[in-house]
């Protein structure tokens, strides 16, 4: 039998999960990991990594589709679903192995069961596990981290069945690409699959309910995206909503109801990204001091419960659902525990966002809507792709990044692109923020030449009409 006493439990191995446990053990506690399923999470099995596999696939497709372009010429171009699906998960197997490889090295106990908190004793926390094995286990702790995650959210009468109305998971291993396909809600989610199916060939709608694709970016953003996307043939409907879905015996009609007008749509499959829910059920709270929010744990800057000495990071803490955010929370929470000196509180206006559709959107900070709500005068740069040299020399000209700055104090408020490898630049911006850069600096930079990163240089010298390349 396994050692059952530590400094910290860290119940689920995700990202959250896995990374405050590294770091605890880097501290010197003596910590254990308790994971019901897979170590990495959603994120290395069902989320981030696969999905990157997958659109990994579409976007090298696309590019073949597009080769002429490249003075290349490829004939019969072609595909087997079975092995793009199997490449993405062996990517997520490798990840989440290499997960394990980690706590092994770091001197991890890993407990595969179910954890829950149980009476605590003596000021020390008690963790009732059923293991895997059938058999339970008692274990004790100084110190709790809930890292449990989320799950895909079911809406009444658009429930994923697994079979003809898909979530995330079952959209990530089909037996066979659909023909067609309804995607029901548009961010980062719904956007990603109706990204890699639209380019595999099928025809795919999106149905949103908001206004706009990818509501909780910048309207110039939502608006590029929604062209982009059109002009690859994908139908988007928005202020849109699914009332009913009638099951064929291998298709679906839908209902949907947008400006006004009602339509039925027929499609092979139909996946529901409507959000997703924490993973709060059964965890033992009852009678303790958590609190569940709207399906989330509430915490404070530290990650605290209320409950003494049991803490709550990642996913199953609430928005922004993303694997960066619960990384770095796990690390934030692990070192206030430890009392490591100068622990920052997260900010989470400098928290980037990413989207891997085709093109890619990323952004951090405000929009320029919301900067503007909040009543600051602003000062707004914008760059496109079409100036730049690489990415001409790429052969992607769509796209731009914009910059928002404070007009008075010349604080980076938030930037927002779209194009090819958004993804990747936004970590300029991303540093940027956290040293508290301004206008002036990041002006007096230089910038590798040629370099999509150009782009945010042009932006930043837009805002202040010095822009060089347009
Ligand atoms: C399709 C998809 C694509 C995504 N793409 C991205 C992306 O590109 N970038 C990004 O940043 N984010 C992305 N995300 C979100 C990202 O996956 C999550 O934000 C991240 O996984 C959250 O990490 P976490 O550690 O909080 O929880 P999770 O990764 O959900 O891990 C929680 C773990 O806890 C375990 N668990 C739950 N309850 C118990 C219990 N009682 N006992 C023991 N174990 C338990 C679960 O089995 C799970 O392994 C994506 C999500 C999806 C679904």
């Amino acid at each position: 039998m396994a050692d059952s006493s530590f400094d910290l439990i860290v119940v689920g191995g995700g990202p959250g999960g896995y990374v405050a446990a590294i770091r605890a053990a880097q501290l010197g506690m003596k910590t254990a990991v308790v994971e019901r399923e897979h170590m990495g999470g959603i994120c290395l099995n069902w989320g981030c990594i696969p999905t990157k596999a997958l659109l990994r696939t579409s976007e090298v497709f696309g590019l073949i589709k597009h080769a002429d372009s490249f003075g290349l010429s490829v004939k019969d171009v072609s595909f087997d679903p079975k092995k793009i699906v199997e490449r993405s998960r062996k990517v997520a197997n490798q990840l989440s192995n290499g997960v394990k490889g980690l706590m092994k090295k770091n001197k991890i106990t890993v407990f595969d069961g179910t954890a829950k908190l149980a009476a605590s004793e003596g000021g020390q926390r008690k963790l009732a596990v059923a293991m895997n094995d059938k058999t339970n286990v008692t274990l004790t702790a100084k110190n709790v981290i809930l890292a449990t995650g989320a799950r895909a959210r079911q809406l009444p009468g658009l429930e994923a069945d697994g079979k003809l109305v898909w979530s995330y998971k079952e959209a990530m291993v089909p037996p066979e690409f659909p023909k067609s396909l309804l995607v029901i809600g548009s961010g980062a989610i719904g956007i990603e699959f109706a990204s890699f199916y639209r380019t595999m060939g099928a025809e795919v709608t999106v149905a949103e309910v908001m206004d706009r694709i990818l509501p909780v970016e910048d309207e110039e953003v939502s608006a590029f995206a929604k062209r982009a996307f059109e002009k690859q043939g994908m139908k988007i409907l928005t202020s849109a909503t699914v009332s009913n879905l009638k099951k064929g015996a291998n298709n679906v009609t839908a209902t949907i109801t947008a400006g006004g007008k009602s339509q039925e749509i027929t499609v092979d499959r139909v996946i529901s990204a409507v959000g997703i829910v924490g993973n709060v059920e059964n965890l033992g709270l009852e009678g303790t001091k958590v609190k569940v929010e709207k399906t989330h744990i509430a915490i404070d800057q530290w990650g605290f419960t209320g409950e003494p000495n049991v803490y709550a990071i990642g996913d199953v803490a609430g928005p922004p659902w993303l694997a960066h955010k619960a990384m770095h929370e796990g690390v934030l929470v692990v070192e206030k525990i430890a009392g490591v000196k100068g622990v920052h509180p997260m900010k989470t206006e400098s928290i980037p966002g990413c989207t891997y559709c085709q093109p890619q959107v990323a952004s951090i900070g405000l929009t320029e809507a919301a900067a503007k709500a909040k009543g600051l005068q602003v000062k707004v740069g914008k760059f496109p792709f079409i100036g730049n040299g690489k990415a001409i020399a790429l052969g992607e000209p769509e796209g731009f990044v914009k910059t928002i700055f404070d007009a008075k104090t010349g604080e980076l408020l938030g930037a927002h692109m779209i194009g090819a490898e958004v993804t990747e630049l936004i970590q300029g911006y991303s540093i940027a923020k956290t040293l508290e850069t301004t206008e002036a600096e990041l002006m007096a930079t230089v910038f590798p030449h040629p370099t999509l990163s150009e782009m945010m240089h042009e932006s930043v010298l837009a805002a202040y009409g010095r822009t060089l390349h347009i």
